[in-house]
């Protein structure tokens, strides 16, 4: 199918959630070493507000499921809450449609890139989430741009988004808690663009080629 309907997006933010879980230990250990080790906490409880907020299956649209993200991470401590839920917000306005084209994900993903670092001032070198979602939606414009279908795109854009998280590993941070501890948290990758990746992980399983 070349859309994503409310049902798939349910799906996404479903399996995302249950990735971020299956994780959650782990990207709080990476915010410990070297930030201030609230990321799991932060991001659990915007899931947690995010599910309760989700509509029915029956009434679930592209863009009412995304609404639900947005409110369930904006009103969450720390830093990376609100930027998500401003991202979110961003991607729920991608379309006018019930499902949404690649076109209309790639597009709403690049306006949220924007709008985060208007917010937050990275760039990609600063070892943050804009590591892994820079080129997320680099692959993504590119996709859409090729005319392909929402699963290759997804999976493309995870596969970037991995590789960006990874990039972080050897990088220090320039934003955030981060930059507190400089050279310490070498060989520690950026809780945030782990976190990117595993939305567009989830995506791209469960959305389909
Ligand atoms: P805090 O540092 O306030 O405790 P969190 O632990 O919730 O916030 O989130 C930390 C994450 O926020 C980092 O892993 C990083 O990806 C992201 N982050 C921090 N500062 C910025 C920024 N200026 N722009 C984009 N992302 C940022
Ligand atoms: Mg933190
Ligand atoms: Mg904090």
């Amino acid at each position: 199918t070349n859309f994503i309907n409310g049902t798939a997006a349910l799906t996404w933010i479903t399996s995302f959630s249950e990735r971020f879980d299956s994780t959650q230990a782990y990207l709080t250990e990476l915010d410990r070493l070297a930030g201030d080790g609230d990321f799991g906490v932060n991001i659990a409880s915007a899931l947690e507000r995010t599910r309760a907020g989700l509509p029915p299956a029956t009434e679930a649209t592209f863009t009412t499921v995304f609404q639900a993200a947005s409110r369930g991470f904006m009103a969450t401590g720390g830093t990376s809450g609100p930027l998500f839920g401003m991202w979110f917000r961003d991607i729920a306005k991608g379309t006018k449609n019930d499902a949404a084209a690649v076109t209309d994900i790639a597009q709403g993903i690049a306006a949220g890139l924007s709008t985060i670092q208007k917010l937050g001032g990275a760039r990609v070198g600063d070892n943050t989430m804009i590591d892994a979602l820079e080129p997320a939606s680099a692959a993504l414009t590119v996709a859409a741009e090729r005319g392909s279908t929402p699963g290759e795109a997804l999976l493309e854009a995870a596969l970037a988004a991995r590789a960006g998280a990874e990039s972080t590993a050897n990088l220090i941070a320039a934003r955030g808690r981060a930059t507190y501890v400089g050279e310490l948290a070498r060989g520690v990758l950026d809780p945030g663009a782990v976190t990117i990746a595993l939305f567009f992980e989830a995506g791209a399983d469960t959305v389909g080629a």
